[in-house]
């Protein structure tokens, strides 16, 4: 089973996918959680390049760094681990580059989307939960808590606005594939949903 969890900046991806991972392996289940950018080691080195350079990357450039980071992570990371029988919880997936090398970057979205899944073959999770939040809300539970160099934010309200709504228009487009989660409820509540909805997929 191979679980994706997308959404802007500060919706809480990482806590809930921390959280996913334990209650699965409470339940017995070998679970793998993983990122991108950088969920390989080859992809730890491309993450730092979109990361540091970011704003003096060519936009169709960055989409191929992203995607050059997903072709590998999916070859060497998530099909193995998938074909071992484990659950794999994903931290950010082509639908985020749809979302910003997309919308935010102004490619276009079918390119960037066609472009990802050429180098994944196609691979496409069995679950993505979207974290839905308001950027601003996003923005301000980002500052007050400590963040890392790579959550330096320099683009506007406006780019994460047109971020918001790509991942919208996604779920709306592939409603079996995805669970959109009001991201502005408590961890616990969040977290409940997710399970619920994996626990199906389990059972
Ligand atoms: O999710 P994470 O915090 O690891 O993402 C690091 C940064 O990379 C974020 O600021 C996110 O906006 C950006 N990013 C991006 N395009 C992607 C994935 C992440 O611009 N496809
Ligand atoms: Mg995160």
């Amino acid at each position: 089973l191979w679980i994706t969890l997308e959404g802007g900046d500060g919706t809480g991806k990482t806590t809930q996918a921390a959280l996913l991972e334990e209650w699965l392996r409470s339940q017995g289940w070998k679970a793998l959680r993983t990122r991108e950018p950088g969920g390989s080691e080859v992809g730890v080195l491309i993450r730092d390049i979109v990361l540091h350079h970011r704003g003096d990357i060519a936009p169709r450039a960055e989409a191929l760094l992203y995607a050059a980071d997903r072709a590998h992570h999916v070859a060497t990371v998530v099909r193995p681990a998938l074909d071992r029988g484990e659950v794999v919880i994903q931290d950010r997936y082509l639908d985020s580059s749809v979302a910003y090398q997309g919308a935010g970057r102004v490619l276009d979205a079918d390119e960037v989307r066609g472009l990802s899944l050429w180098g994944a073959e196609g691979a496409l999770p069995d679950l993505t939960v979207l974290l839905d939040l308001d950027p601003v809300i996003a923005r301000r539970r980002l500052d007050s808590a400590e963040k890392p160099f790579d959550r330096l934010e320099a683009e506007r309200e406006e780019f994460h606005r047109r971020v918001r709504e790509s991942f919208l228009t996604l779920a709306a487009a592939e409603p079996e594939r995805f669970l959109v989660v009001d991201a502005a409820q408590d961890a616990d509540e969040i977290a409940a949903a997710v399970r619920a909805r994996v626990a199906t997929l389990l059972a």
